[in-house]
């Protein structure tokens, strides 16, 4: 109060004037915070946020990540994962159901499973199974990396294993010598040879269901060859240790419907099985939880996860059946939201045509990196990593560094919205979401080399695969 009495008229008036001029650029940053769709729930973007200087920050608790910072400091094109996002998942994903259960008053237990193939790399699986994550297996390399582990003494051997996908002799194998060595690993049983092959198996087994039912999505295709169907299964009659019914009716299933349904009539199906397989106890509704790539108002996992539980104990208790255990593998839903991958803008291009289009080429490839791009027509959610808030903005096609006329995004033929390369000095740009699949289904097309993945965890840059120089690239094809 001192010091204002003897403030000027002027002083006051400056004074006001600063914080006017700060709650305006405060606003002017939350707006473009909003155009960018960062700090929303349903678009995983919770984390992120915009520096005053307009550049892209990544919050881990209270530690931050400038993005632009680091892509300057490491290079282009980088992936960079936070752990700590895949830890978050886990944890509040089973924290949720075993929360649900206690509601409902379900008397099965929950257990959430890793598919190991949504993202094989060491700091993703790692924090998964530190959270309390099972594994689901979907080939015998995959359980080979599970048996090391075990081996090195660092998974508890009550770690479970469901063992999905085609088994050839060398799985079967090591699915045995696994189970011999006390581990739990089940099976899950996909056609009449694996039946045939693990007849004397001494351990639990499942089977894979092909639901009698259509749900809109991508993966819906016209004709399921995994699993059996219904009809062919209840023709079996008993099958020895069967313990877990298993379905997985799709990925990136964007309605609760999809969800929920399936579920229901898994549930009537489970009953009539367990007829004459009194051992069966356990449900795994596989995969397919969504990520909001560019859709908002998808679900929220809360909605989800009450209704799955609901679900099931409904239909039990209709059928008069003991509640089931419950498994689920969601991947993408886990993997998908802690990895970004950042290329910078090379150069403009105008392609003079009927529907003038403007072509950013981008240091990295589509095809390769992000091949879902290519196989899928994935839509990204992509924004600048650096000059976030300008006004001055250009819609775009992007075209990847490979030679190919399908390296490229155009956001379903839309195109995308970034600042115009004549304003900056350069252009960094971030797709969201692109921790599952992609670093498996990567290739090399044109040898370019793969981006860097960079893992931040607790306030720290490391390296988790370095920049590919042409000698080893080269390497990989012979030279
Ligand atoms: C791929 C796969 C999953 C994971 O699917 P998401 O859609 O990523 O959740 C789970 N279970 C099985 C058997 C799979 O093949």
């Amino acid at each position: 109060m001192f010091t204002i009495a003897y403030q000027t008229a002027k002083e006051m008036d400056t004074q006001t004037k600063k914080e006017k001029k700060k709650k305006k650029q405060k606003a002017k940053k939350n707006g473009f915070k909003k155009f960018w769709k960062l700090g929303v729930d349903a678009y995983n973007t919770q984390h992120f946020d915009i520096s005053k200087d307009g550049e892209l920050v990544v919050r881990e608790g209270n530690f931050q990540y400038n993005i632009f910072d680091i892509v300057k400091k490491y290079g282009s094109p980088s992936e960079i994962f936070f752990p700590t996002m895949i830890e978050d998942k886990v944890r509040d994903l089973i924290d949720t159901f075993n929360a649900f259960i206690k509601i409902y008053g379900y008397k099965g237990k929950f257990f959430y499973h890793y598919p190991m193939k949504v993202n094989q790399n060491k700091e993703f699986v790692l924090p998964a199974v530190a959270e309390g994550a099972n594994l689901d297996i979907s080939s015998v390399n995959e359980l080979h990396l599970v048996k090391r582990m075990i081996e090195q003494d660092k998974f508890n051997t009550k770690i479970r294993v469901t063992c999905n996908g085609p088994k050839t002799d060398k799985y079967l194998a090591l699915i045995e010598e696994l189970h011999a060595k006390g581990m739990n690993v089940i099976p899950i049983i996909e056609n009449h040879h694996e039946l045939d092959a693990l007849k004397k198996f001494k351990g639990p087994v499942g089977i894979r269901v092909n639901l009698n039912i259509k749900i809109k999505s991508h993966w819906d295709k016209k004709f399921n060859y995994f699993g059996f169907t219904e009809d062919e299964i209840l023709k079996l009659g008993k099958i020895r240790n069967l313990t877990i019914l298993h379905y997985h009716i799709s990925s990136q299933i964007e309605t609760l419907d999809g969800l929920i349904k399936p579920l229901k009539r898994a549930m009537g199906f489970f009953a009539t099985l367990k007829e004459k397989n009194s051992g069966l106890d356990t449900l795994d509704i596989g995969g397919g939880a969504a990520i909001p790539y560019t859709k908002k108002n998808l679900y929220n996992m809360k909605n989800l996860v009450g209704r799955i539980v609901k679900t099931a104990k409904t239909q039990a208790d209709r059928l008069h059946l003991k509640h089931p255990n419950l498994i689920v593998e969601w991947g993408r839903f886990v993997a998908a939201p802690s990895q970004i991958t950042v290329y910078r803008a090379l150069a403009e291009k105008n392609i003079e045509t009927k529907n003038d289009k403007v072509w950013y080429v981008i240091d990295g490839s589509f095809m390769n990196d992000l091949l879902d791009t290519w196989a899928i027509h994935q839509k990204w959610h992509m924004i600048p990593v650096n000059s976030m808030n300008t006004k001055k903005l250009k819609k775009v096609w992007l075209a990847g560094s490979s030679c190919d006329s399908d390296d490229k995004y155009t956001a379903g033929g839309d195109g995308i919205l970034l600042p115009r390369l004549d304003d900056v000095e350069e252009l960094y740009i971030a797709v969201l979401d692109t921790g599952a699949y992609q670093d498996a289904l990567a290739s090399h097309h044109c040898l370019l080399s793969s981006p860097a993945k960079l893992i931040a965890a607790h306030g720290e840059i490391k390296i988790g695969r370095k920049r590919e120089t042409a000698e080893e690239v080269g390497k990989e094809f012979g030279w």
